[in-house]
C-alpha cells in the first residue's frame, strides 16, 4: 500500500495555507487507497513548542483530515539521522564547514535574489586550519560533498524540475540535523511515497531526491501545491487576519465553514456547500487543481460573513 504525509512544522497555529495543503495531501493519498501520515517536523527546539503540535492535530481533525497510525516526531528519532549522517560520512561525502551566513554571502554572488550554491570554501581546509577554527570556539556545521550533479524530479503538478545537488548543510553548527536531511531520512524510512506539499519546497526536491539515491533509496513522488497568498501578495502570514482555524471560529465561520472554503479553493465544491471530506473525495481530481496561487484577503473571505460566499482571486 502507498503512503503520503503531512509533515508540519509545530511552530504556531496551522494557517489556511498549511490546512489547505493538509487536506490537498490527504486527498491525493486517499484516491489512491494509500495509508496517510502525519510526521511533526519539531527539530528546531527554538520555534517548536508541544502546545502547537496538539493544537495542528485537533486543526487538522475538526476539518476531518485523519492519519493512520501514531504521528511521529523528528525530536525523537534524532539517532537515525546521525546513522545517515555516518553512512554518507563513511563514503567520504561530508565535511564540516565553518563559514558564517556572512562569509557565504560575501562570497557568492546570487542574482535575482536566487540562492547561489554554497562555493565550496571549506571543501579542502587543512587540518591546521580546522584546528584553527576550532581553538577559537567556532562549531562546524557538516556538508554534503556533492559532485554537483543535476537532477531532474517530474512533479506531479509542476512538471519537470531542474536542480543541482549541491553541497547543502546535513548538519547545522548547533548540532540538529538539518531540514533537508531530515525530511530525506524520514520520506524514506517511513517508505513515503507521495510527498504532496506547499510549492516554495518545489525547488528542494532534486536535492533531496538526489540525497535519497546517496542513501540507497529510491526518491518518493513529488506533487508542489500552490500556495495561499495574503492580499499583498505574500505568503499568507499572521497579520493578514483571520487565518487560522480558531480566527475563523472567532469571526462566526464553522470548522465545516473552513473546509468549504478549502474546497472551493481548490475548485471542488461551492464556497457555502456543505462538505465531508469524502464528498471531496469522491471529486477529486488532480489534474484540474489550480495551478495559481489562492489570494486570501477579500472581507468575506476574512468574516466569512453569513450567507455571503467569498471572491476567490487570481494575482
Ligand atoms: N515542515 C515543513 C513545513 O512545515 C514541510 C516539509 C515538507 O513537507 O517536506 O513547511
Amino acid at each position: 500500500m502507498a503512503v503520503g504525509r503531512f509533515a508540519p512544522s509545530p511552530t504556531g497555529a496551522l494557517h489556511l495555507g498549511n490546512l489547505r495543503t493538509a487536506m490537498l495531501a490527504w486527498l491525493f493519498a486517499r484516491s489512491t487507497s494509500s495509508r496517510f501520515l502525519v510526521r511533526m517536523e519539531d527539530l528546531d527546539h527554538v520555534v517548536a513548542r508541544p502546545e502547537h503540535e496538539g493544537q495542528q492535530l485537533a486543526d487538522l481533525a475538526s476539518l476531518g483530515v485523519d492519519w493512520d497510525g501514531t504521528v511521529v516526531r523528528q525530536s525523537e528519532r534524532w539517532e537515525r539521522y546521525e546513522a545517515a549522517i555516518r553512512l554518507l560520512a563513511e563514503q567520504g561525502l561530508t565535511y564540516p564547514c565553518f563559514c558564517t551566513r556572512k562569509e557565504i554571502q560575501a562570497a557568492v554572488s546570487a542574482p535575482h535574489g536566487e540562492v547561489a550554491p554554497y562555493p565550496g570554501t571549506c571543501r579542502r581546509l587543512s587540518s591546521s586550519a580546522q584546528a584553527a577554527h576550532e581553538a577559537v570556539g567556532r562549531r562546524p556545521a557538516l556538508r554534503l560533498r556533492s559532485d554537483g550533479a543535476s537532477v531532474v524530479v517530474d512533479d506531479l503538478l509542476c512538471g519537470p524540475v531542474r536542480g543541482l545537488v549541491d553541497d547543502f548543510v546535513l548538519r547545522r553548527n548547533d548540532g540538529v540535523p538539518a531540514y533537508n536531511l531530515a525530511v530525506v531520512v524520514d520520506d524514506c524510512g517511513q517508505g513515503i511515497e507521495q510527498v504532496v506539499r506547499g510549492d516554495d519546497l518545489l525547488t528542494s526536491s532534486p536535492r533531496q531526491a538526489g540525497l535519497a539515491h546517496l542513501l540507497g533509496f529510491a526518491a518518493p513522488s513529488y506533487a508542489h501545491v500552490p500556495l495561499v497568498l495574503g492580499p499583498s501578495g505574500q505568503r499568507l502570514a499572521k497579520r493578514d487576519g483571520g487565518v487560522t482555524l480558531a480566527d475563523q471560529q472567532a469571526l462566526g465561520r464553522s470548522a465545516e465553514g473552513v473546509r468549504s472554503l478549502l474546497g472551493a479553493s481548490v475548485g471542488l465544491c461551492e464556497p457555502n456547500e456543505p462538505v465531508t471530506m469524502a464528498d471531496l473525495l469522491e471529486r477529486f481530481e488532480p489534474v484540474r487543481l489550480p495551478r495559481q496561487p489562492w489570494v486570501w484577503g477579500q472581507a468575506a473571505d476574512r468574516t466569512g460573513a453569513a450567507g455571503e460566499a467569498p471572491r476567490l482571486s487570481r494575482p
